[in-house]
């Protein structure tokens, strides 16, 4: 198997992404297995962040590397929060808090519209001149009681209309099919096939 570095520390997307890349033969390996440290996200875009977090451990191990930077954007909300979605209700991060501050914000507000976006970038070395970019975007809704154990993050809050249930409600195969993610991904594994 070729050793892929997730620049993440995220439980769940290390779950997600090693799920979806182990039919291709890609063993997906946490940055923390080589001591890379979390890199700066200081970038007003996803795209941008994602090449940052993707330089910084390919420079750091010498493998290719793999991040992606993710976020929720509220149609009401103006796009927020964005890439701040990770700390929304500010440090330490916690799915909690952010949950609660959405839901704080999103009161009286009719329009419930939002979208998961998420950004990836294979570096396959910390100065590839053309990493390969690919974006996906999943739609839904925004409800006010948090529904179903699955997923992480906002996916309790988030409701995809045409089934009727939370992603939080979707076994993860499903998610992994439909999600943000998942998209992004199966745009990234057409590329790196057609040696794009
Ligand atoms: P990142 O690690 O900088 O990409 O931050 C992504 C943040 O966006 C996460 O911490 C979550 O708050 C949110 N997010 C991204 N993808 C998902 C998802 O699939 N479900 C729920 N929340 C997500």
């Amino acid at each position: 198997m070729k050793k892929l570095v997730l620049a993440s520390g995220n439980a769940g997307k290390l779950r997600e992404f090693g799920q979806l890349l182990a039919p291709f033969d890609f063993e997906v390996l946490p940055q923390s297995t080589f001591d890379v440290p979390e890199a700066d996200e200081p970038h007003v875009t996803f795209v941008e962040n994602a090449i940052a977090k993707a330089r910084h451990a390919a420079r750091l191990t010498g493998l290719p590397a793999l991040a992606d930077d993710s976020g929720l954007c509220v149609s009401a909300l103006g796009g927020a929060p964005g890439v701040f979605s990770a700390r929304y209700a500010g440090e330490p991060k916690s799915d909690a808090r952010n949950n609660a501050r959405l839901i704080a914000e999103m009161q009286g507000k009719a329009n419930r519209r939002a979208h998961y976006v998420a950004v990836l970038v294979l570096m396959r070395s910390a100065d590839d001149p053309q990493p390969i970019v690919a974006e996906g975007e999943w739609h839904g809704e925004i409800v006010d009681i948090p529904r179903g154990e699955g997923g992480f993050g906002y996916d309790p809050y988030f409701l995809v209309p045409e089934l009727g249930k939370t992603v939080a409600e979707l076994p993860h195969e499903e998610k992994n099919r439909r999600s943000h993610r998942g998209q992004a991904l199966a745009q990234l594994l057409a590329r790196l096939r057609a040696g794009v």
